[in-house]
């Protein structure tokens, strides 16, 4: 490779001055080819650093033909330029992803599982792990990886001399084909092959809380968030907790239980709403005389249950049909249509054609939906 892989001893190098070796145009705009750069290309589940180059704004960085071309808006003025990172993104990413290292050098160490997957993107971390967890233990791995941070060991990337003789942790092979044989090291607590470009202390990572776990493939995927992104969800969270907490008038250490009393309340309110609903019911079907007609009723308070209630007592009213319709003429009508003595299923097709929309059931119960008018359903019948 023409190009110096700066990232790859120093983390935390984030302006430099470099040379420009190689220029071409693209479809955005245009690349350039350094001979040392700071920035770190897409790989290994991490994306590529950004900042400014010159007076160019870096798009992207990507590996391609194993040359490391930068994506800029504009080409630089000089040949010799002085590179800037977005170091404050950066930072972001290398607490992530040491945290990660920090994750499951503890999994591994407690119990012996290894990586086999990693993303960092904008707002979140994910890595996956080769065996299953109980929530103890990932409690557990949390508490070991965040004493590894308390005790801030020294961290170190390098290409040892004789590899097979090292102990260290190797990600899943599709990791590893982007990853040379290059070693981080947290002195005293994990080793592990990986390419990307690393904070040079574990106690900068600061907090490392796992967020998510679920089962994935045989083993977990966890879902975490480290130093400031862990103080943003913590902000996020208590912003939440707040907010219910004013809503429920209670406590924020005891929301749940304000929770509980408000659902034990709404529980109370619907069964009581339900008796009365049927009280109504019984209200409204008393008033109605019986008739050897039909008998069609409107009421834009009944919800389908509440229709065919009232349709099922209301049927003993007349020795012909029975309709209760619920709705507008916007946007139409749910009905129930009932017969103690008239067959329904053979008036389905007269029923649709009369009030269009969709009608079924059987002989003594029909439900549906119309689309016709209220005139033209109290005309229908009659
Ligand atoms: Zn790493």
């Amino acid at each position: 490779m023409k190009t110096e892989k700066l990232y790859e001893t120093d983390g935390m190098l984030h302006t430099f001055r470099a040379n420009i070796i190689e220029t071409k145009q693209t479809e955005k705009g245009f690349a350039l080819m350094l001979d040392r750069t700071a920035f770190f290309p897409e790989g290994g589940g991490q994306t590529a650093d950004k900042g400014m180059i010159g007076n160019a704004k870096v798009l992207d960085v990507q590996i391609v033909d194993g040359e490391i071309w930068h994506d800029t808006d504009i080409l630089p003025e000089t040949e010799t330029v002085d590179c800037t990172l977005d170091f404050d993104e950066r930072f972001r990413k290398m607490q992530n992803h040491l945290g990660e290292h920090l994750l499951c050098g503890a999994i591994h160490k407690l119990y012996g599982y290894e990586n086999v997957g990693f993303h960092l993107g904008a707002d979140y971390m994910t890595f996956d792990i080769s065996g299953p967890m109980t929530a103890e233990q990932i409690y557990e791995a949390e508490k070991l990886a965040n004493r590894a941070v308390a005790e801030d060991a020294p961290v170190r990337c390098y290409v040892p001399e004789d590899i097979s003789a090292l102990e260290y942790r190797a990600k899943s092979e599709k990791l590893e084909a982007v990853a040379e044989i290059r070693i981080v090291e947290v002195k005293g607590f994990d080793r592990c092959a990986c390419c990307a470009p690393h904070l040079d202390r574990a106690g900068k990572v600061g907090l490392i809380k796992i967020v998510d776990a679920m089962k994935y493939k045989g083993g977990m995927r966890f879902s975490a968030l480290c130093g400031f992104d862990a103080l943003a969800d913590y902000d996020r969270r208590l912003t939440e907790i707040r907010r219910v907490s004013a809503l429920l008038s209670a406590k924020p250490h005891e929301i749940a239980l304000g929770v509980e009393a408000k659902l034990a309340e709404l529980g109370e309110a619907k069964k009581q709403i339900g008796a009365l609903k049927r009280e109504l019911s019984a209200l409204k079907l008393a008033v109605i005389e019986e008739t050897d007609g039909n008998i069609c009723i409107f009421d834009d308070t009944m919800d389908g249950n509440a229709l065919r209630e009232f349709a099922t007592n209301g049927v003993k009213k007349t020795s012909a049909i029975f309709a209760v319709f619920s709705g507008n003429d916007e946007t139409g009508y749910q009905f129930v249509i009932a017969s103690a003595t008239i067959p329904l299923k053979a008036k389905v097709q007269d029923i649709r054609a009369a009030l269009g929309g969709k009608c079924g059931g059987s002989d003594k119960m029909l439900f549906g939906h119309a689309d016709a008018s209220k005139d033209a359903i109290l005309t229908y019948f009659g």
